[in-house]
């Protein structure tokens, strides 16, 4: 069951209520070089970004941002701290969303002023609390997911009291029992849609690791409204990351799915061979094919069966099958071929 929360629209995609579970990621290029975010952007989209957040450290990036967002395909999250004249420059850039940071933007005043624009302008606001910039003075006594989850409340009510609701929430920390715990503490204090992400997961594969047991647990226990998977590594691995993390609960259709067996002394065929050359083809088509690539007679039947298209293999030989039906029986050196043939004609 998804956790109810009240929808916000950043630049036409809904987030929360009953909406897909957004993919999100964030360039990291420096958001001054116009030309360089931009490709990035296009990145992200082609691989099925649906919101990109950029960092504004700068007045030059404050600039650049009026510029990127009017060419831009997606809708554009500007990235604040400790400046809220920057949360100002965006917005009148046209930023469709703002992170704020209650950690490092705390004078309630500027607050206010970024809250005013900002409801004035429609435009989302996520209080993003994150473990490495809370305040070290703030309610010690308290585990620290508690400390951020008290954080991001103290947040939210003050935005509030001054009529505005356009808000998101994350709450993020590098360690996943911290996450899970104060996503969990928060889900039922507030009604606004969640951002999940372990923040500074690391590069892959240990990043995509811990990402993926952090969001696991979250999504399947129905928290999370948006995702954006944190990684030391080119911003479209996160997409394609997040994808595969929503596609393994069942969350969201995108693109194929490759199923494949781990291959033991029974193969006798060389199916990761095969496995990776159709990883190859599949990355070109966007439809939610499944396919199966199985070694042997032992769960190779009933997996290629399950499949869109499946390939069980024995001695020699393989058969496809299609929707549950056989196909074919194919010779060895006719696998990958018969099979590329009939994914491709399969997703036409
Ligand atoms: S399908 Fe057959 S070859 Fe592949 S791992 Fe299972 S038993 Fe081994």
């Amino acid at each position: 069951m998804r956790r109810p929360s009240k929808p916000v629209t950043v630049g036409g995609v809904t987030i929360g209520g009953s909406s897909p579970i957004v993919v999100q990621s964030m360039t990291k290029t420096d958001t001054g070089d116009i030309k360089a975010t931009l490709k990035q952007i296009e990145e992200l989209r082609e691989v099925g970004c649906e919101i990109v957040r950029v960092a504004v450290p700068n007045d030059k990036a404050a600039r650049a941002l009026a510029v990127i967002r009017e060419k831009s395909p997606l809708p554009i999250i500007a990235d604040i701290h400790f400046d809220y004249r920057l949360a100002l420059d965006a917005l009148e850039a046209g930023a469709d969303g703002l992170r704020l940071n209650p950690g490092n933007i705390s004078e309630p005043d500027k607050v206010a002023i970024i809250a005013r624009e900002a409801l004035q302008r429609r435009v989302p606001i996520r209080i993003g609390v994150n473990a490495g910039s809370l305040p070290q003075e703030f309610k010690p006594e308290l585990p620290l997911s508690e400390r951020l989850v008290e954080k991001a409340l103290e947040q939210i009510r003050f935005l509030e009291a001054l009529g505005f609701d356009l808000i998101k929430v994350s709450l993020k920390a590098f360690d996943v029992p911290t996450t899970v715990a104060a996503y969990r503490s928060i889900a039922s204090k507030m009604p606004y849609p969640l951002h999940i992400g372990i923040t500074e997961a690391g590069p892959p594969p240990n990043g995509l690791i811990r990402s993926s047991v952090g969001l696991g647990i979250l999504l399947n226990e129905g928290l999370g409204d948006t995702i954006r998977v944190s990684l030391t590594a080119h911003p479209r691995e996160e997409v394609t990351a997040a994808y595969e993390i929503l596609k393994s609960l069942n969350l969201r259709e995108h693109g194929p799915i490759l199923v494949s067996c781990p291959v033991c002394g029974r193969a006798e065929v060389d199916i990761a061979a095969i496995a990776r050359e159709v990883e190859k083809v599949l990355l070109k088509i966007e439809k939610p094919i499944r396919v199966a690539v199985m070694g042997c007679v032992v769960n190779g039947p009933g997996e290629a069966k399950e499949a869109d298209i499946g390939l069980a293999c024995g001695k020699g030989r393989a058969v496809i099958f299609k929707k549950g039906t056989k196909l074919r029986v194919v010779e060895e050196e006719d696998i990958l071929s018969v099979l590329v043939n009939e994914i491709n004609a399969f997703s036409a």
